[in-house]
C-alpha cells in the first residue's frame, strides 16, 4: 500500500478564543452562495428550523419556542449542511460509467461528498467495475430475492443513521421485525448508547430530563465533553441568555476549545464587533477518560460538605448508603492520575456545585466513547441525585444528541433489543409475532459480516463503513456482504466498500418538497430534549427519480414481504398520517400523534423523571450507583488517542478542510500533542508521523502521514479527526455495558515519517 503523503498546503496557526461572529457569517453564506446560489440559499436559510420550514438535519439541539424564534433560525454548521444537500450539481449514469469503483476508492470523502446529489438507482452487479442505472421497481426486486434468498432473517442488517425521520423509522423497525429479524444496528450504538444504557438503569429513560428554559435558568451549567461550538453551536445562544442570568458555566474537556470560551453572537452587534459573552467560568482540562475519577472526588467532597438533598433523596432513590460509604474516602492519588489535575481545581469544583441550587449537566462524546462511560454516566447521576438536581426547573441531566433525529429514531423502535413490552403492542397493531431474541447492534454486525453470519446489509442513510471503528476490518466485513444497500442523498465511501452486489438508492432531502402520493407529505422528528416537530421542505427535488425515505422502505418491504401480515406499506408510502396514526397506539407517549405534530412547535414526550419525579426503573426510584474507580495505566512512551471532529465536518462528511478554531487550514491529517510529550519523545511541532495502536490482539493498526501540531492538551493525551484515524481503534475495544467503540481512548505510539 502506497505511504500516505502529509497534505502539501496545509497551514497551521494559532487557535482561536471565541467562536461564531462575523466569521462564521463570512463561511455559512460563501458556502452556500457557492453550492446554491443566492436564491435557494435565501429560500432554505429563511426556512430552516422555522415552525412550518425544515428541520435542520445536521445536530439535534433544539428550537426555541415558535414565539422566540429569530428569522435566521441556524448557525455556521447548519448551514453548512443546507448547502451541501442544496448542492446543485448532479451525479447520474454518466457520472458512474467514467468512475470506476477501483477510481472511487482512490477518493477522499471530501471529493466525493462535492461530486453533486444523486440522481438515479444504481447498481453495481457481482464482478462489475462501475455503477450502471437501474429501475426502481427492479432494484426493490433485487433487494426482495436477496432477502428471501437467506437461510434466516438474522443474516440481514438493518442499519439506521440519525437523519431519518420518524415515519421512515417507525415503517422501517416494522419492516425489519415482521421480515424476521431484530438486526436493527444504528449510530446511536456508536454515539450516545452509553447515554441511554447509564440513564435508562438509575432513572428509568435513557434521555435528557431538561427542556431549553431549564438551560436559561441554571445557576450551574456545567459542560464535559462536548464541544458545541462546533457540533451543536446554537448552545452557545442558550448559554448566552443562561449567562445573562448569572450563571456558572464549567467546561471539563481535555482541549481548550473555542466554543467553550467565548460566544460572539453574530446576531448582535457586540457580537459582531467581538464583544461577546464569555462563558467558561471554571475549565478543568482533564485527561481523556479521568471523568469517572473527577466525579467520584467531586461526590466525596459534596457529601463532605454535607449538601445532600436527604427529602429527595429519601423520597426518590435507593442505594444512597451503599454510594455514600463508597466514597466516605476517596484514593486522592489515583484521581489526581487519572485526571491529571491539581486537588484544589477539584475543590473549587465542589465549592461550586455545593453553593448552586439550579445544575444542569451536560455532555457528549467525550464522555461517552470510553471503555467506562456508562459508570461515568452514572456518576453524573449519583452526583444529581446527591443534590436533587432532577425533575425541577433549572437543573437536570443533558446528553446533547449528535444527529437531528438520532433520538426519536430511537423512540420508533429501531433498538435491537427494544423493550418487550413496545414488541407487544408491535405484534398487537399488526397482527404478527415480532422476533424476540436481541439482535446486533453495530459493533456486532461487523462482526457478523466478518464471519459470514450476516450477508445482507441495508443502510437507511448514513456512511457506515468510515463511521465505524477499526475501518480495515469493517471494509473487510462489508466487503463480504452479498449485498449492500445504501439509500443516500450524496456519494460516500459506503457506496465505494460494498458488497458483491450493490445498491444505491437516492432519496430527497429534509430541504426538498415531497409529494409522494401526490399529496405534500411532512415528516417528523425528535430533539435531544424529546421535543417532536414537524418537517417539510419545499425546494423542487434535486432530480425527478428521487423516492422518499418512506417510499424506499415502503418499496422495499411490499417487494419483500407481499401483503404478508397485510401489513398497508403502499398507504403507508402514499399517506404519512397513516404511519403517524400506528405510531400513537405502539409508541409510549404517542397518543393523537398526527393531531400532535399539527400543533405549532409541535409537542414534548413524556419524561417521568423531569415532569414528576417518578422514576421507571425497576426499584420504582433513582438509583444510586457504585462503580470502581478504574484509571487505567498506559505503557511509556505510548499516549490516549481521542478522535473527533473539525469544525468543516459533520460525522463522516467534510465540508471543507480548515477547523479555523484550533487554527488549522488546508488539511486534515493532523495530530494535537502537548510540548511536554513533544519533548519527552524527541519530536517537534510540524514533524510528520505514522499513528501505530497497540491493542491485546497484537494486531498493529496504523494511520500514515499525521502532521505533528503542538497544542494545549494535557499531557499523555493526543487528538486527531476521524474518520482518518478510525482504522486505529479496535473493533473490540468498546464501553462497558454499551458496547459503544471507544473512539475517545485509543492507545498509540507516534513514529517518526523518515525522508
Ligand atoms: S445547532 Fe445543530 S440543529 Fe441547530 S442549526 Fe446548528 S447544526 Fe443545525
Amino acid at each position: 500500500m502506497t505511504a500516505v503523503q502529509p497534505e502539501p498546503d496545509i497551514e497551521v496557526g494559532v487557535p482561536k478564543s471565541a467562536a461564531a461572529g462575523l466569521p462564521a457569517v463570512a463561511v455559512s453564506l460563501g458556502m452556500a452562495m457557492k453550492q446554491m446560489g443566492p436564491v435557494r440559499t435565501a429560500r432554505n436559510l429563511l426556512r430552516l428550523n422555522q415552525v412550518d420550514g425544515f428541520d435542520c438535519m445536521s445536530c439535534a439541539w433544539p428550537d426555541p419556542d415558535p414565539e422566540h424564534r429569530h428569522t435566521a433560525e441556524f448557525c455556521e454548521n447548519g448551514a453548512k449542511a443546507v448547502a451541501w444537500e442544496g448542492d446543485t450539481n448532479r451525479i447520474g449514469p454518466d457520472f458512474f460509467a467514467a468512475h470506476s469503483l477501483a477510481d472511487l476508492e482512490t477518493r477522499s470523502e471530501y471529493w466525493m461528498g462535492r461530486q453533486g446529489r444523486l440522481t438515479e438507482p444504481m447498481v453495481r452487479r457481482p464482478g462489475g467495475t462501475h455503477y450502471e442505472p437501474i429501475s426502481w421497481d427492479d432494484a426493490f426486486a433485487l433487494v426482495a430475492e436477496h432477502l428471501r434468498g437467506l437461510a434466516s432473517p438474522d443474516e440481514a442488517l438493518f442499519y439506521t443513521s440519525g437523519r431519518a425521520s420518524n415515519e421512515a423509522a417507525f415503517v422501517y423497525q416494522l419492516f425489519a421485525r415482521a421480515y424476521g429479524t431484530n438486526n436493527l444496528p444504528d449510530c446511536s450504538n456508536m454515539c450516545h448508547e452509553s447515554t441511554s444504557v447509564g440513564l435508562a438503569d438509575t432513572i428509568g429513560i435513557g434521555k435528557g430530563s431538561v427542556s431549553l428554559d431549564d438551560i436559561h435558568q441554571a445557576d450551574l451549567i456545567v459542560i464535559s465533553g462536548q464541544n458545541p461550538g462546533t457540533n451543536h453551536p446554537r448552545m452557545l445562544s442558550a448559554l448566552e441568555i443562561a449567562k445573562r442570568n448569572g450563571a456558572t458555566i464549567v467546561a471539563i474537556n481535555p482541549l481548550r476549545e473555542a466554543g467553550l470560551l467565548k460566544f460572539n453572537n453574530p446576531q448582535k452587534p457586540s457580537g459582531i464587533a467581538g464583544r461577546g459573552t464569555e462563558l467558561a467560568d471554571h475549565y478543568l482540562q482533564v485527561r481523556s477518560d479521568g471523568d469517572l475519577a473527577l466525579w467520584q472526588a467531586l461526590g466525596h467532597l459534596l457529601l463532605r460538605r454535607g449538601v445532600a438533598d436527604e427529602a429527595f433523596i429519601a423520597e426518590h432513590t435507593v442505594g444512597f448508603a451503599a454510594y455514600a460509604e463508597h466514597l466516605r474516602e476517596i484514593d486522592r492519588a489515583e484521581v489526581l492520575a487519572a485526571t491529571g489535575l491539581e486537588w484544589a481545581q477539584i475543590e473549587q469544583l465542589a465549592d461550586v456545585f455545593a453553593r448552586s441550587t439550579k445544575i444542569v449537566n451536560c455532555w457528549a462524546m467525550g464522555i461517552t466513547q470510553h471503555r467506562n462511560a456508562v459508570a461515568t454516566i452514572k456518576e453524573f447521576v449519583n452526583v444529581a441525585l446527591l443534590q436533587g438536581m432532577i425533575g425541577k426547573p433549572g437543573a437536570g441531566l443533558c446528553p446533547v444528541r449528535g444527529h437531528s433525529n438520532v433520538q426519536g429514531d430511537r423512540t420508533m423502535g429501531v433498538w435491537e433489543r427494544s423493550p418487550e413490552e413496545f414488541l407487544d403492542a408491535l405484534g398487537a397493531e399488526f397482527g404478527f409475532e415480532p422476533p424476540r431474541e436481541h439482535g446486533w447492534d453495530a459493533v456486532k454486525a461487523v462482526r457478523a459480516l466478518r464471519d459470514g453470519a450476516a450477508k445482507v446489509f441495508v443502510g437507511l442513510g448514513g456512511n457506515f463503513v468510515s463511521a465505524m471503528s477499526d475501518t480495515g476490518v469493517t471494509e473487510a466485513a462489508l466487503r463480504r456482504a452479498r449485498l449492500t444497500v445504501q439509500v443516500s442523498t450524496k456519494l460516500n465511501r459506503s457506496h465505494v466498500v460494498c458488497g458483491g452486489t450493490a445498491l444505491i438508492l437516492p432519496t430527497l432531502g429534509r430541504t426538498e418538497r415531497d409529494r409522494s402520493g401526490g399529496t405534500e407529505q411532512r415528516v417528523t422528528v425528535e430533539d435531544s430534549m424529546s421535543a417532536v416537530h414537524a418537517s417539510r421542505g419545499r425546494m423542487a427535488p434535486a432530480s425527478e427519480h428521487l423516492r422518499s425515505e418512506v417510499g424506499i422502505v415502503c418499496g422495499i418491504a411490499a417487494a419483500t414481504l407481499g401483503d404478508r401480515h397485510g401489513i398497508p406499506w403502499t398507504a403507508f408510502s402514499r399517506d404519512y398520517d397513516e404511519i403517524r396514526h400506528r405510531i400513537a397506539r405502539v409508541v409510549p407517549g404517542c397518543e393523537g400523534y398526527a393531531e400532535k405534530i399539527r400543533a405549532r412547535g409541535g409537542f414534548t414526550l413524556p419524561h417521568p423523571p423531569r415532569d414528576s419525579r417518578t422514576f421507571p426503573t425497576t426499584p420504582g426510584r433513582a438509583v444510586f450507583s457504585v462503580s470502581p474507580l478504574a484509571a487505567v495505566r498506559v505503557p511509556a512512551g505510548r499516549l490516549v488517542l481521542q478522535t473527533m471532529r473539525s469544525h468543516d465536518q459533520f460525522n463522516t462528511t467534510i465540508y471543507g478542510l480548515d477547523d479555523r478554531y484550533r487554527g488549522i487550514h488546508a488539511g486534515r491529517r493532523v495530530v494535537f500533542v502537548s510540548a511536554a510529550d513533544l519533548a519527552e519523545l524527541g519530536l517537534a511541532d510540524g514533524d510528520v508521523v505514522d499513528l501505530v495502536s497497540e491493542w491485546s490482539d497484537g494486531v498493529e493498526r496504523r494511520a500514515d502521514g499525521f502532521r505533528l501540531v503542538e497544542y494545549a492538551t494535557p499531557k499523555g493525551c493526543v487528538a486527531a479527526y476521524y474518520p482518518e484515524t478510525n482504522p486505529l481503534i479496535p473493533l473490540d475495544s468498546v464501553a462497558l455495558e454499551s458496547n459503544t467503540p471507544t473512539s475517545k481512548w485509543v492507545v498509540v505510539r507516534l513514529e517518526r515519517r523518515v525522508g
